[in-house]
């Protein structure tokens, strides 16, 4: 089977859909994108995911051509199409093709471009994957100063993802000039302290207000467990009674290593996988 692109008002096969090269994307990264989980062919969050999409594009002005009304249509064929179950749907909205030039071109005659691309992912290997934990590495944040618009520009993010591979680790949480972690390079960083209170970082300009972030707080609320929205240092993460990373393709994602020091020694934390248990009992799951 042939996999189905959405690119600009067409599906198409892959081999044959193609983004221009004078796209604004591809030059200046002058775009914004969103990832939904797909599971067992719900779209989870949906409505959240493409609330931040618009406030993305608000912040960049960038103004689409199209009513964002049709966009859940969209997807939901993408992933017909595709014959998806679980996995993530990805859109990308650009400020669409124009002769390079730093200045925004006129939206009245250069229309945005659309991608939305949705892909299989197998879920038992992210569980496994959740029974073991992650190893995070710590990397300093060196982002441009608005990772709350979700925006195509990833280069610091990509260095620091591969810096922890680079590593054997699977994350980076990032660290501001101030020595607090702000979050990893793909996901919101969260440790609970000694007495049990849920720990992360204010949805500042500094983070992206995950939308598995939200969802940790609405569970918390559930099972009436404290969260604290403040910055937190790299040596109170290390004394951590727990650690987890949450981000729509992990969820929750237990952490059992920064920096080489165990967390919980070095095992799942039982919070952690309860929250990851529970999390989509208390999702938007949209057919
Ligand atoms: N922070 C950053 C920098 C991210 O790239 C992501 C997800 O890609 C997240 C946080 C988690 O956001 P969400 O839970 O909406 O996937």
């Amino acid at each position: 089977m042939s996999r189905i692109i959405y690119i600009n008002g067409a599906y198409q096969p892959y081999e044959k859909a193609s983004l221009h090269v004078e796209d604004r994307a591809t030059l200046f990264a002058d775009s914004v994108y969103e990832v939904i989980e797909i599971k067992e062919g719900k779209q989870v969050d949906s409505e959240a995911h493409l609330k931040r999409l618009c406030y993305s594009m608000s912040e960049l002005s960038i103004e689409p051509d199209f009513s964002i009304r049709t966009l859940p249509f969209i997807i939901k064929e993408v992933i017909r199409r595709n014959r998806v179950k679980n996995g993530y749907v990805y859109l990308q909205i650009s400020r669409g093709r124009a002769a390079r030039d730093f200045i925004f071109p006129d939206p009245a005659t250069t229309p945005t471009s659309l991608i939305i691309f949705a892909r299989s992912k197998n879920p038992d290997i992210l569980n496994d994957k959740a029974r073991r934990g992650i190893k995070v590495i710590t990397h300093p944040d060196i982002r441009w100063k608005r990772p709350d618009i979700k925006s195509t520009a990833l280069i610091a993010s990509v260095l620091a993802r591969q810096a922890a591979k680079d590593s054997g680790a699977d994350e980076a949480w990032l660290y501001n000039d101030k020595g607090f972690v702000t979050e990893g390079a793909a996901s919101n960083a969260w440790i609970i302290d000694k007495n049990q209170h849920l720990i992360t970082h204010p949805a500042t300009s500094e983070i992206l207000k995950g939308i598995t972030r939200d969802g940790v707080m609405r569970l918390a609320k559930e099972f009436n467990l404290t969260y604290q929205q403040r910055p937190f240092t790299l040596e109170e993460a290390k004394q951590a009674s727990e650690a987890f990373i949450t981000a729509a393709t992990n969820l929750v994602m237990p952490v059992t290593h920064i920096d080489d020091c165990p967390i919980n020694n070095g095992q799942p934390g039982p919070v952690a996988q309860k929250l990851r248990s529970k999390f989509h009992e208390f999702a938007q799951l949209t057919a």
